[in-house]
This record gives structure tokens, sequence and C-alpha cells, in this order.
């Protein structure tokens, strides 16, 4: 994996308890949140190193069209957590959900509930390792805990995008001047069957910001929708 998204995943927050899914009712859970797929954690799974990305699970999940929450296969229809730069870029750098563990995420995490405004600064989860023999903890390398030029930074728009399985197709995009190489689900030419806006960009961040198309998207989507109702009024008096 080129790079590494930064977690938009669920993490402890003040925020009251969110009900987990049926879907979700056996997976790992940590201080009253699911321990999504994705995350880093000790082999003890209800110990997780919350906004750290395990990078081979993140690599299986994409690859294999499976759930970043839950880790199991994606239905016909999927959900993207993208932001406007990643639409200028045509790549979700996040995998994707199921709608219900989609659902679970927008309300449990911090950053898509808009419960915080900034990024985790750099070494604010510290690896620390566990006593068991068999987990993997002993070689974590501190690279895995960051996500290099995001720490501390403001928030971005996130937007939900509902897209095909037919439609899913992984795709690289080189290092250019808005970032690393990134691998993800191409987004260019895909048809999203849904868009909606998740949360809005830090307040602070102004000038920071790449331009939302995401935004302008779903404006013109709302005024065909208009046209077209005023086209059936005037067909059927
Ligand atoms: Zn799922
Ligand atoms: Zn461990």
């Amino acid at each position: 994996m080129p790079t590494t998204p930064h977690s938009p995943a669920p993490r402890p927050a003040a925020a009251e308890r969110v009900p987990i899914p049926a879907r979700l009712a056996h997976a790992p859970v940590s201080a009253g949140l699911v321990v999504p797929y994705i995350t880093l954690a000790h082999r003890d799974r209800t110990r997780p190193v919350w906004g750290s990305i395990d990078p081979h699970r993140l690599g299986e999940v994409l690859h294999h069209k499976r759930c970043q929450v839950c880790g199991e296969r994606l239905y016909d229809t999927l959900v993207l957590m993208i932001r406007p730069s990643d639409y200028l870029r045509g790549v979700s750098v996040e995998p994707g959900l199921h709608p219900e563990c989609a659902w679970y995420s927008r309300r449990a995490c911090v950053m898509l509930a808009g419960h915080v405004d900034r990024y985790n600064p750099a070494g604010n989860t510290p690896l620390n390792r566990c006593g068991d023999p068999l987990c993997r903890c002993r070689y974590w390398a501190p690279a895995e805990d960051t996500v290099p030029g995001r720490e501390g930074k403001p928030a971005e728009a996130w937007y939900e995008a509902w897209i095909r399985l037919d439609d899913y197709d992984v795709f690289t995009v080189p290092a250019d001047e808005s970032g690393p190489a990134a691998t993800g689900i191409a987004l260019r030419g895909v048809p999203f069957l849904r868009l909606r806006k998740v949360r809005d960009p830090a307040p602070d961040s102004g000038d920071s910001q790449p331009m939302d198309l995401l935004a302008a998207l779903i404006a013109a989507r709302k005024l065909w929708e208009t046209i077209d109702a005023t086209d059936d009024s005037e067909a059927n008096p």
C-alpha cells in the first residue's frame, strides 16, 4: 500500500452510545464501540489502536471487495465515504461499507459525526506492546501509526456515495501536487446511486480546503429533480 487513509473509523468519544446494528453483533467491542475490521489491534481485537489502520487488512478488504467495518463481502450496492479531494483525484482511499455499517460509522466515528474538527496529532496513540507471544504487535512499526501530512490538520467535508458492486474497481493514482500515490476504489465515471453530505469541513479551515465539486454535484442533482418534477406535472396535470 503506498498510503494508508486516516481512519474515519469509530474511536472513543464523549458522544452518547450508538446502538450496534445486528450485522455487527459479533464484532469485537472496545469502550462500547465496534472495532472495525481494518483498525490496527492486538490479537485480542478488543484492544485496538484507535485511529490506526492495519495495512494488511486494508489491502485485503480493498482487493476482495469486503466491508472495512465488519470484514464481510459487500452487497450489490455499497457505500463509500469520500472527501472533495478524493473526488478530484478520482479515487476513494476508504474501502467500501455495507449500508448498515456506514450508518453505524456515521454515528460512532467522531470525525464523521462532526464531533471533532481536527485529525489526530502525530503520536497521539502510542503503540503499546502486549504480553501475548502470538500477537504481531512486536512487529508494529511507528510508520503504521501515522498518516503523513494529515496529523492535526483541519477536518474536510465528508460525503457518502452509494455505488454498484459492478462498478467496483481498484485503482492507483500516482503522486502529484495534491498528494502522494494513493490506491483505492476508482470514482471517475462511476455513477452515484445516492450522494449526500455527512459532515461540513472544520469552520476555521477556509482556503486550505479543495474545491468542493461534490456540493456542486448535489446541487445539480437537486436542480434536475426539480425540473423532472415540473415536467411530470405538465405532462400529467
Ligand atoms: Zn459491513
Ligand atoms: Zn499485542
